[in-house]
């Protein structure tokens, strides 16, 4: 069922555990994510990234998430993921999206706040949950697809959140979900993540009730996962290791095939492994131990 990303984080924010936000550019991903939404018994926001328009325009993907969503009997919010263009976030309320992320990161503070401030007006009345990103988030993508140039990752602290700005961010924005910088690296990391948890802590109690999101889930250790959510993370974006899952089961299937591959079956092993990494990750946004 169709459900807003405002109710979801409230029974996130009560029962402690983090909604999963996952991108579906394709119909394989939305097929894997929804029937493991369903059989775990967690809510997802499933999403269209401004960034993939090349992979697939919002006006062919949304309406088709919005169908699987309504007819699933998961919690599922078809969200848009970094829009950061006005137009187009303007554009995805008119397909029917129940949620955005409008990122206005990389403009200074008082453009981020007033740009923001300026969509939950709007967005607000229709019922339409807001997420914002403060701080910057590192890119490190496994490839060109999404579009974003790979950044310095030698020190991670230089992209955090501050706690100061934070506070002034959600008492004037408004906004449903904040994104946090705190350690996580879009795509791959470099080396070993170790987030900082004390400063979600320390954001999460200045934050006025917004709930906070995480960005680059991939790759992050589980006991880190469930400490940051415990710590007042609520929504995670969970996408690279889900999308390239596949791959290596993929190659050996064409590697021993004796025949020429039909890609359709190849399209059905690729929908199990997708499945099967995404109740892995929904199990422990769940929160209840390892
Ligand atoms: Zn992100």
């Amino acid at each position: 069922m169709l459900v807003s990303l405002q109710d979801m984080l409230q029974d996130a924010q009560k029962n402690n555990y983090a909604i999963a936000s996952i991108n579906t550019p394709n119909q394989i991903l939305l097929r894997a994510v929804i029937a493991a939404a369903e059989d775990t018994n967690m809510p997802v926001t499933i999403n269209h990234a401004q960034t993939e328009e090349s992979v697939v325009p919002i006006e062919i993907a949304v309406p088709l998430m919005l169908d699987y969503a309504k007819k699933s009997k998961a919690a599922i919010s078809v969200h848009v993921d970094h829009g950061f263009d006005f137009d187009h976030i303007m554009k995805a309320i008119r397909l029917g999206c129940t949620s955005i992320m409008y990122d206005c990161s990389r403009f200074p503070l008082e453009k981020n706040i007033s740009e923001v401030k300026k969509f939950v007006e709007i967005a607000h009345p229709l019922g339409i949950g807001v997420e914002a990103e403060l701080g910057a988030m590192p890119n490190n993508m496994p490839s060109e697809v999404h579009g974003q140039e790979t950044s310095d990752l030698s020190d991670l602290t230089v992209y955090y959140t501050k706690p100061e700005e934070a506070e002034r961010f959600c008492e004037e924005t408004k906004c449903d979900v904040l994104t946090i910088s705190f350690g996580t690296v879009h795509g791959m990391y470099a080396s070993e993540p170790n987030l900082n948890i004390d400063l979600v802590r320390e954001i999460n109690a200045l934050a006025n009730g917004v709930s906070l999101g995480m960005h680059g889930g991939s790759g992050t250790p589980f006991d880190q996962i469930q400490s940051a959510i415990t710590a007042g993370i609520k929504k995670i974006n969970y996408f690279t290791a889900i999308d390239t899952a596949p791959a290596p089961y993929l190659a050996k299937t064409i590697a021993e095939a004796k025949n020429p591959v039909n890609f359709s079956l190849l399209a059905n092993q690729a929908m199990e492994v997708i499945y099967n990494k995404t109740v892995e990750i929904l199990n422990v946004f769940k929160n209840t131990g390892l």
